[in-house]
């Protein structure tokens, strides 16, 4: 692998060369010798660290077109899903997650953390695509894991076993969702018992309803202080956190912030899933991104659902989220859209534990340029990805051209 320098990028709002040696960032400086590299001319152009995805559904991408979708008083997502589950085969869901995974790196993702479901439905099919691909992708995109119970833990004999099953062959994250049983402190505590088990990280898919008595995140941030767990769990969606009465919302995200957990905000399926069954008005579901960050949560951003009924229009670019998060969550002014991208970049690789990732001496050279000065344009343009760069090498090139008459 030939050593890199970047000429002339914009980083952190100043204008340096970044010079990457041995797949990591080895200087960061003005006008720096380029001898012994080879150069790369990103003048003037916005160098902000690898996308990263850490809440993803690859095994159940691009089934859209194998079902009706959702229609008001229609069966839910997670209904039409299971029933295309069944039919799942390994190759099947090595194709359409191959093809996930081609479509992030094209825009900018250099590591993604993604669910694989684990179920009566499925069993352990999604698991042996999804490691086929770890292994093929390694060094272009870095896969993490989960071993995901979409369909709960109580609804038959086997989910918890294969669970179990996942975690042996090597999977290192363990994920719940406590909405998909009746007793969800019950669910949650399986969860905690089984990841102190294994010695895992734990997932949660957590208060998805606009039920105030739903809420379960404030009793996962309670087990997660009580089982020295902080800054091991993240949750996902939140949602309910949004009708919370204010004085309510300000003491749960209290409880967030000294467990330590990590929040991920999924705007697009939000979007496309709430309120489906009210009728009075539309609900959108998108957690209190801007509070919760405030408060000092660390949030991330991420894609969730791609082409199926959960997200018809979902598309694994994170630039593209940074923009519905943007307008579903009242942070278009420019000093929020300043800080969103930390929310695809840092932020995120923060959350499920990826180290020496950023714009400093030393971390990976895991890069994005982008066709522009700053990030509220990048967003604001949904600016190309001109080069992604996955341990110092170029993984995606892209160009946007086009041809117009303007007046003299
Ligand atoms: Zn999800």
């Amino acid at each position: 692998m030939g050593d890199l320098l970047l000429r002339g990028g914009l980083t952190d709002g100043r204008r340096r060369d970044v010079a990457i040696r041995d797949g990591r960032i080895h200087r960061l400086g003005a006008e720096l010798d380029p001898t012994g590299y080879e150069t790369l001319d990103v003048a003037d152009k916005l160098v902000v660290p690898g996308f990263v995805e850490s809440h993803i559904h690859p095994d159940k991408a691009f089934i859209a077109d194998r079902t009706d979708g959702l229609s008001a008083g229609g069966p839910t997502a997670q209904t039409l899903v299971a029933e295309l589950k069944k039919a799942f085969t390994v190759d099947d869901i090595y194709r359409r997650a191959r093809r996930v995974m081609e479509l992030a790196v094209r825009h900018g993702c250099t590591t993604m953390r993604a669910h694989v479901e684990v179920d009566a439905y499925v069993e352990l099919r999604g698991v042996e695509a999804l490691r086929r691909l770890q292994a093929e992708w390694a060094g272009v995109l870095d896969l993490r894991l989960i071993a995901f119970a979409q369909e709960g833990i109580f609804h038959d004999g086997v989910t918890q076993g294969l669970l179990r099953e996942a975690l042996k062959t090597g999977l290192d994250v363990l994920g719940g969702c406590p909405y998909m049983d009746r007793e969800q402190r019950r669910h949650i505590d399986w969860f905690f018992d089984t990841a102190e088990g294994f010695g895992v990280r734990l997932d949660f898919h957590a208060d998805s309803s606009d039920d105030p008595s739903m809420l379960t995140s404030d009793y996962i941030a309670e087990q997660t202080i009580a089982r020295r767990m902080q800054g091991r769990v993240t949750v996902g969606h939140l949602s309910t956190l949004d009708v919370l009465e204010p004085d309510h919302r300000a003491r749960v995200i209290d409880k967030l912030r000294e467990a330590g957990l990590h929040v991920i905000s999924l705007p697009a399926t939000e979007l496309h899933v709430k309120a489906r069954g009210d009728a009075r008005r539309t609900w959108r579901g998108v957690t209190r991104i801007g509070a919760l960050r405030a408060a000092g949560v660390n949030v991330s951003l991420s894609t969730n659902n791609i082409v199926n009924p959960f997200t018809p229009y979902g598309h694994p670019d994170l630039l593209r989220q940074a923009l519905v998060a943007a307008m579903a969550a009242h942070l278009g002014n420019l000093d929020q859209m300043a800080w969103l991208l930390d929310l695809i970049t840092t932020n995120p690789a923060r959350a499920i534990g990826l180290e020496g990732h950023g714009l400093a001496e030393g971390c990976r050279a895991d890069l994005v340029v982008l066709d522009a000065r700053d990030p509220a344009q990048a967003i604001t343009e949904q600016a190309e990805k001109l080069y992604v760069i996955k341990g110092g090498r170029i993984v995606a090139q892209n160009t946007r051209t086009s041809t117009m008459t303007t007046p003299r």
